[in-house]
This record gives structure tokens, C-alpha cells and sequence, in this order.
């Protein structure tokens, strides 16, 4: 029998319109919405249309939105400046600096200007130490991870003692959704391994999993005989592999070779329409939740 798709697409319109009730409650309740403020520096298109993706979904639920496009030529100690400004700005509870940055500037030394408390993204080395500490500590988990977690919960998948591999280590995916399956709590509590281009029996390990997250940007790295019958599997790689010369748009495969493993797995993300979406819908979810925050709560 042929797998239950997860699909990112319906996943993100549900948890917008529970957003959505949420910002008109926090409006009856403060008189306030959430402020976001989206920093572009330059106008590269693919930056231009991630941004204006983020702005239209802030604005379609009636966030205070501010869109701040900087010449490519601004200076470093200029937007640190901005950055400021809106640090102390009390109607904006999140900032995001839309990367890559021109290369005069240290993308590190920006992000990390951001106040902790208005770091919706999660990038910034407090909330990394948040995740690792888990709990109401952890306010803003970073948005692909939360989006995977997100997915693996309102799946009805069971994590708790579950083995979850996760294939890749990087900063923002592999290593912090490893951390976050891990810790205790609801949609974690999980057994968890992360493998790599070092580990010695790839296909073994994923054998094994009752959760496969994989995130290394290999198109079909996981063949269908490395899956557990019955699993569920979380693709996060998005991968270019052509063109359709008919509507001009790029070809995407994941990290998985889809149409295999859904005959053996339980459950199954596509690409596109799978973790992608709920990205920028985590991001709404971190800024909601900072503007209660800087209202005293709920
Ligand atoms: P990354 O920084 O390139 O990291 C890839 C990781 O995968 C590395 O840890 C690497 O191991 C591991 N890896 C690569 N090839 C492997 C192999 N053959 N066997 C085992 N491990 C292997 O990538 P990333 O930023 O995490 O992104 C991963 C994928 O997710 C990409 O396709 C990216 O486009 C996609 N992505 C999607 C979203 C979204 O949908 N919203 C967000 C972020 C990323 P080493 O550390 O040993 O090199």
C-alpha cells in the first residue's frame, strides 16, 4: 500500500489560519499586532522574491509589516545602526536580515546584533543555546526544523522512544532538528543518530529509523531499500535537476527517490509541496509568539 503523504502545502494554510485567529485575539486583547521588519540589502531576484514571499504572508495576516531595502553600498556600521534601531523599536518583535549579505559585510557579526528576543529567524548564538537547553527556554527554534518537527507531530507520528536518524549536520537543519528530537517534551523525546559523508554504514543506520530526516542535498541519496517498511520520512533536500522547458521553471527532486520508498514507508513528504512551505510559516509562528512575549504573555 502506498504511503500517506505529509504535505507541507495543506499543513502551512491550517496553521496560518490558526495564526491568523490567534493575531485577531491578540489585537481585542492589546490593541496590537505582531511587527516584523524584513532588511534586504541589495536587490538580488531570488532575495527580492523570498522577501516579498515573507512580506505577503506577514501582511495576509494582519501583522505590522515594515519592508527596509538598503543600497548594496551601505556600510557595515550603517546597518548595524538599523539593526539597533529596530532592536528598541516596541512595535517590531522580529527582525530578519535577508541573506547573503555583499560581501563587505560579516554576515555573523549582523545577525548576531539582532536582539535575541526579536531573533525570529533563531539564528543568533542565545537562541542556538536556548534549543540546546529545550524547554520554555527554547522560544525560537529555527524555522526549517520547527517546520520538520512541526510536520512529524500533526502527522500523528509517534516520537517519543522512536529511533530518528537524520542524515546531514548543518548549522540549520541537520544539527539543531537532531537536538530538538532529542530533548524532552511533546513531539521529541526520540532516540536520535546523525549521520554524515563520514559515517561508515549510511544505508544500516537509516534502516533503523522509525523517523528518517534527511537533509544533505544529494538528489535520491536514500535508495528504497534503506527504509524501514512502515517509517516515516521527512525530505528536506530541494534539489535543481533541470528545466521545464515548457513553463521555464526548475526541475526539484529531493533527497529521497520518492516514488520507491512511498511504497515502503508509512508516511512521506514530497518535493516540492513538503517541508519548503512551512519555512516561512514557522517564521509567522516565531513572530506571533514574540510579540505575546513582549505583551506579558497571553
Ligand atoms: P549543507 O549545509 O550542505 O549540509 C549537508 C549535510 O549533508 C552535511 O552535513 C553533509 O555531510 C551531509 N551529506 C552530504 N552528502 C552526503 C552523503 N552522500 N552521505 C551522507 N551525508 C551527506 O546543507 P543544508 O543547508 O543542511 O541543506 C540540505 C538540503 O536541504 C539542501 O538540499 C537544501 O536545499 C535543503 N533545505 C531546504 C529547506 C527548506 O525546504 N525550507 C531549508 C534548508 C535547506 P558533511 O558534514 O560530512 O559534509
Amino acid at each position: 500500500m502506498s504511503a500517506e503523504i505529509i504535505s507541507g502545502t495543506k499543513m502551512r494554510q491550517e496553521i496560518l489560519d490558526e495564526l491568523k485567529k490567534e493575531v485577531d485575539e491578540m489585537k481585542a486583547k492589546t490593541g496590537k499586532v505582531p511587527g516584523l521588519v524584513t532588511i534586504l540589502v541589495g536587490e538580488t531576484p531570488a532575495s527580492v522574491s523570498y522577501v516579498t514571499l515573507k512580506i505577503k504572508t506577514a501582511k495576509s495576516l494582519g501583522f505590522h509589516e515594515i519592508q527596509d531595502t538598503q543600497s548594496v553600498d551601505i556600510t557595515e556600521e550603517d546597518l548595524l545602526a538599523l539593526i539597533e534601531k529596530y532592536n528598541t523599536d516596541p512595535e517590531i518583535h522580529g527582525i530578519l536580515i535577508q541573506l547573503p549579505l555583499p560581501k563587505h559585510i560579516d554576515d555573523n557579526k549582523v545577525l548576531n546584533a539582532i536582539n535575541p528576543d526579536k531573533d525570529v529567524d533563531g539564528f543568533h548564538p542565545v537562541n542556538v543555546g536556548r534549543i540546546m537547553i529545550g524547554g520554555d527556554e527554547a522560544i525560537f527554534p529555527p524555522c526549517t526544523p520547527a517546520g520538520i518537527q512541526e510536520m512529524i507531530v500533526r502527522s500523528g507520528t509517534e516520537t517519543s522512544g522512536a529511533e530518528v536518524v537524520v542524515v546531514g549536520r548543518s548549522n540549520i537543519v541537520g544539527k539543531p532538528i537532531a537536538i530538538m528530537m532529542a530533548q524532552k517534551g511533546v513531539g521529541a523525546n526520540s532516540t536520535v543518530t546523525i549521520v554524515h559523508t563520514r559515517t561508515k554504514d549510511l544505508a544500516g543506520h537509516c534502516k533503523r529509523a522509525d523517523i528518517l530526516i534527511v537533509a544533505a542535498g544529494v538528489p535520491d541519496l536514500v535508495k528504497p531499500e534503506w527504509i524501514k517498511p512502515g517509517s516515516t520520512v521527512i525530505d528536506v533536500g530541494v534539489n535543481r535537476v533541470g528545466m521545464n522547458e515548457k513553463t521555464g521553471k526548475a526541475i526539484l527532486k529531493g533527497d529521497v527517490d520518492f516514488e520507491a520508498a512511498k511504497e515502503i514507508c508509512g508516511k512521506i513528504t514530497p518535493v516540492p509541496g513538503g517541508v519548503g512551505p512551512m519555512t516561512i510559516t514557522m517564521l509567522m509562528k516565531n513572530t506571533v509568539k514574540s510579540a505575546w512575549k513582549h505583551f506579558g504573555g497571553k
